[in-house]
């Protein structure tokens, strides 16, 4: 008979472990605590409008390829290359600066204030593209049983990137721009680590490489969600059953294994594996009880950003403003330097804007556009308290109504706000961190929550705080790696 899993989350880390073990012949079955499965990548239907709530592009997009190539079947949705990839407007700039890949076409944007910019763009991202290849397969998409192995894997990294390790992004920037404006937008993506560009390290100039270079960013034709949904129905093909509205509240050990978990109701599920998708550094502290992730000890650790979202209904067309958009103040290092430590709501907030009906119509009544508005804030242990929330949203999109020359709040048809509160109670994001466990060198590889228990045989991790790590491709590996050992450590059958 063959052995069955139950996977506790159905995240995207959850649904492709699901995906791959239903397919190498696994019994699985899946339990999650929100009414829908996705996790962070999950939609608002609301008057009309159809929201994609978290993820709105990806890097990596071979990923999910790779993904449904090793079950042998199609992709169920359709990927889309952005292009720009995305628009930055910063405050007091008289130009918005349209980011492409081809850097011919970048070097144009920034002419009037980056001399020679292809040139050295194509010097920098050489080098961030070197550390991409030389750790792709020595670290990311490596299983490490223990710190030994990890230390030796990291030893075989070439030594010519250990200055690297103690250079900061925006130091590497300098090396290579004169432009404040060129530094910033690069060093935009250190946010997504859990840090600012002042205090990562220039390593991680790698992710200008995975954006401008390698394999630009992808959306999905019809919504983000269209990527839950398909897994969803070949799960469903396979007989994979996902019970919705369904929290693990409990575990259940005997003799070094996990025997089961019970849910809210006092169910109780058996199996002989157990993947947990739930947050791979709080579970163990909450339901496993061990000595290294107590509340005190979660609290010490890095963690990423919390996200404040704002989901707009807006009647009328928007022509001031693309598909993908940040929009920044004009005091980049002082908010950069405050933002993970403020324990009031940014005075001036810098934040994303998704207007998904730019390309997926569908997603709005016509006429209407669909605006999804990310400003990433502190969690929940430095601002715990979100009574403002209404204020916050109101600055924001009056700001943009500004900027973009359209009178936003005279428009609104539809209007949510989630708060890092919400985003906790949702999906049981730790403090409200919208992408787990940050990414500094202390807590990467061997440092990060493993991808199988330190104590129990049979239970494995997988999702944004272990390893690889956090976005929707990396979560996409990570169920590869688990899969690996699951399938060498107990065979189906
Ligand atoms: C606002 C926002 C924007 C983002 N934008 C991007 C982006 O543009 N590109 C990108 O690549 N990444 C983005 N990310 C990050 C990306 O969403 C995550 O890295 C990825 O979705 C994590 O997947 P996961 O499976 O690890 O976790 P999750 O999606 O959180 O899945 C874990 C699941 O476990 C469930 N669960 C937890 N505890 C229990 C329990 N006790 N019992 C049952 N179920 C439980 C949760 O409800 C959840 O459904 C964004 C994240 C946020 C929040």
């Amino acid at each position: 008979m063959a052995k069955k899993v139950v996977i506790a989350g159905a995240g995207l880390g959850g649904l492709s472990t699901a995906l791959r073990l239903a397919y190498a012949g696994y019994e699985v079955e899946m339990l999650e605590q929100h009414e829908r499965a996705g996790g962070r990548l999950n939609i608002l239907q609301k008057d009309g409008f159809t929201f994609d709530i978290g993820p709105s592009f990806f890097s990596m997009s071979y990923e999910f390829k790779e993904l449904f190539d090793s079950i042998g079947e199609p992709m169920p949705f359709e990927l889309n290359e952005l292009n720009p990839l995305y628009t930055v407007n910063i405050e007091g700039r008289d130009k918005v600066y349209r980011i492409f890949k081809d850097l011919e076409k970048l070097a144009q944007e920034f002419s009037a204030i980056e001399p020679d910019f292809e040139r050295k763009a194509e010097k920098y991202l050489k080098r961030a593209g070197e550390v991409f290849h030389d750790t792709e397969y020595r670290i990311v998409k490596k299983n490490f049983n223990g710190m030994l192995p990890f230390l030796l894997s990291m030893a075989t990294v070439p030594k010519k990137h250990l200055p690297k390790m103690f250079r900061s992004f925006w130091a590497e920037l300098e090396r290579h721009f004169e432009s404040e404006d060129v530094k910033i937008i690069f060093s935009l993506v250190a946010f997504f680590l859990g840090a600012t560009p002042f205090n990562t390290p220039s390593v991680y100039n790698l992710l200008n490489y995975t954006e401008l270079k390698h394999d630009g960013y992808w959306n999905v034709k019809g919504g983000m969600y269209k990527i839950a949904e398909g897994i969803i129905s070949m799960l469903e093909k396979k007989g994979v059953k996902i019970h919705c509205n369904t929290r693990v509240v409990s575990v259940q050990e005997q003799g070094g294994k996990m025997v089961s978990v019970t849910d809210q109701n006092g169910k109780v599920w058996n199996a002989d594996l157990f993947v947990i998708n739930a947050d791979a550094a709080s579970f163990r502290g909450k339901f496993l009880n061990r000595s290294g992730f107590t509340e005190k000890k979660l609290d010490k650790m890095d963690w990423t950003l919390a996200p404040f979202t704002i989901y707009l209904g807006v009647k009328g067309k928007m022509d001031g403003i693309a598909h993908h958009n940040y929009f920044l103040g004009n005091n980049f290092r002082q908010y950069a330097d405050t933002i993970f430590r403020s324990t009031v709501a940014p005075d001036k907030p810098y934040y994303y804007v998704n207007v998904a009906s730019k390309s997926n119509p569908e997603c709005a009544p016509e006429g209407c556009e669909n605006l999804f508005i990310l400003c990433p804030v502190p969690d929940r242990r430095v601002k715990p308290d979100w009574h403002d929330a209404d204020k916050l949203a109101d600055d924001i999109i009056q700001d943009l109504g500004k900027r973009v020359g359209f009178d936003i709040q005279a428009n609104t048809i539809s209007r949510t706000i989630y708060t890092p509160l919400e985003w906790e109670q949702m999906f049981s994001l730790y403090r409200g961190s919208g992408l787990g466990l940050a990414h500094g060198m202390n807590q990467i590889g061997a440092f990060r929550p493993a991808n199988k228990d330190e104590k129990l045989n049979n239970v494995y991790y997988v999702g944004a705080s272990t390893h690889p790590g956090t976005g929707l491709p990396i979560v996409v590996i990570g169920s590869k790696l688990i899969t690996e050992k699951i399938t060498h450590e107990h065979p189906a059958v």
